[in-house]
């Protein structure tokens, strides 16, 4: 395990490891410094997922964990390149999150907290209210008002409260105005160690693939993408990587966030908002300046996504045998647009399960599959 201190990405301030509020004096988003050159590195098969890389992750009182990480790689050798299909999806509570829950909530049980506050779109509300219920401790999600049922009912299933508070945005302004002394705000878009979770997916794909060239990946707000390019960042650090991968993002019409940031931005025509990408619906993600960093000094770029092309990419990707979400579908749709300039190792993170949307008529399964509707 190893030694940390939290560093404001804005203005350099470091804090201790008791620092419990969700960001530095200034406003600024904060990360954990690992310093790896102090790490004794060894990839254990001990504690199963993630935890084998526990010498990397921050040292805390314990991990909680439900069997994170470690997702099957499918893979696909075309003309130019080989595809891979990392089944995120297969994680405990159905998307990536798990991984940063695990480490998140892992440190609300380090800084003993009993109740936390958490804003999302679904996904991350479903894996945090797991791992607090088996953490023993309490959560509270707010979550958009047109969440869809199916995850709707998983967070109540696990005991959270659940608050729907408008749009994905109002949730994110309606739960800071609730924090108090008694609760803790674990906020994915905000938790520096929640991204300490999701950097164990870069460590499985170099394991599992040695070199890797193109991610691509879905983005609201960013922490698999940030997550990649840490976790790829401490492996050049380490020496056993060269380069990282160019990061490909990935937003769909109307929440294209990062365009403002980045100019080479490949665009589709959009006739309005998604309404099927439910899990990258946000725009005011506080990390949003980093992940354009990342992207731009890894090599990478954004693609923005329609609805037309998310419909085809999911009955794509569902006639392979993938049982994803449409939000998942998107970084496939991009892939088929950019293809022809890809070579090498190629990692699409299925990032989220289709299995949360059997809600009837209104899951935009029903209308993509069955009334056609979408
Ligand atoms: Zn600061």
């Amino acid at each position: 395990m190893a030694d940390y201190v939290l560093r404001c990405k804005s203005c350099n301030k470091t804090y201790g490891k008791d620092f419990r509020y969700f960001k530095c004096s200034c406003g600024g988003v904060l990360e954990v410094l690992i310093d790896v050159h102090t790490v004794k590195l060894v990839f254990e098969d001990r504690g199963g997922g993630i935890l084998r890389y526990r010498s990397l992750l921050p040292d805390l009182s314990g991990y909680v964990t439900l069997g994170e990480g470690r997702t099957p790689n499918i893979s696909t050798s075309l003309s130019n390149l080989t595809l891979h299909f990392k089944l995120e999806y297969l994680n405990p509570t159905g998307s990536f999150k798990d991984r940063g829950s695990a480490l998140a909530v892992s440190k609300a049980i380090d800084l003993g907290v009993s109740e936390v506050l958490e804003d999302s779109s679904g996904n991350t509300g479903i894996s945090i209210s797991a791992y607090a219920a088996r953490a023993g401790i309490r959560a509270r999600i707010y979550v958009p008002s047109d969440i869809p049922l199916g995850k709707y009912l998983l967070i109540k299933s696990f005991g959270a409260e659940v608050v729907k508070a408008g749009t994905r945005d109002e949730a994110s302004r309606r739960v800071l105005n609730d924090l108090s002394d008694n609760n803790y705000y674990i906020g994915h878009t905000w938790n520096p160690y929640f991204i300490e979770g999701t950097k164990t997916f870069a460590y499985e794909i170099y394991e599992e693939l040695g070199k890797v060239d193109y991610v691509i990946t879905p983005v609201a707000s960013g922490t698999l993408l940030l997550g990649i390019w840490k976790g790829f960042s401490e492996l050049i650090d380490l020496g056993l990587v060269s380069s990282p991968p160019k990061l490909i993002g990935v937003q769909a019409c109307g929440y294209d966030s990062l365009s403002k940031h980045l100019d080479n931005a490949i665009r589709p025509k959009c006739e309005g908002p998604t309404s099927l990408a439910d899990a990258i619906r946000l725009t005011n993600a506080p990390r949003l300046p980093y992940m354009a960093e990342a992207i731009k000094k890894s090599g990478g770029f954004l693609v923005v996504v329609n609805d037309d092309e998310i419909i085809n990419s999911l009955k794509e990707l569902y006639r392979m045998g993938f049982a994803v979400e449409p939000t998942s579908a998107t970084a496939y749709a991009a892939f088929k647009l950019v293809k022809n300039e890809l070579s090498g190792n190629v990692v699409i993170p299925l990032t989220g399960s289709g299995l949360k949307y059997l809600g009837g008529i209104e899951s935009p399964l029903y209308k993509v599959f069955i009334s056609g509707s979408a």
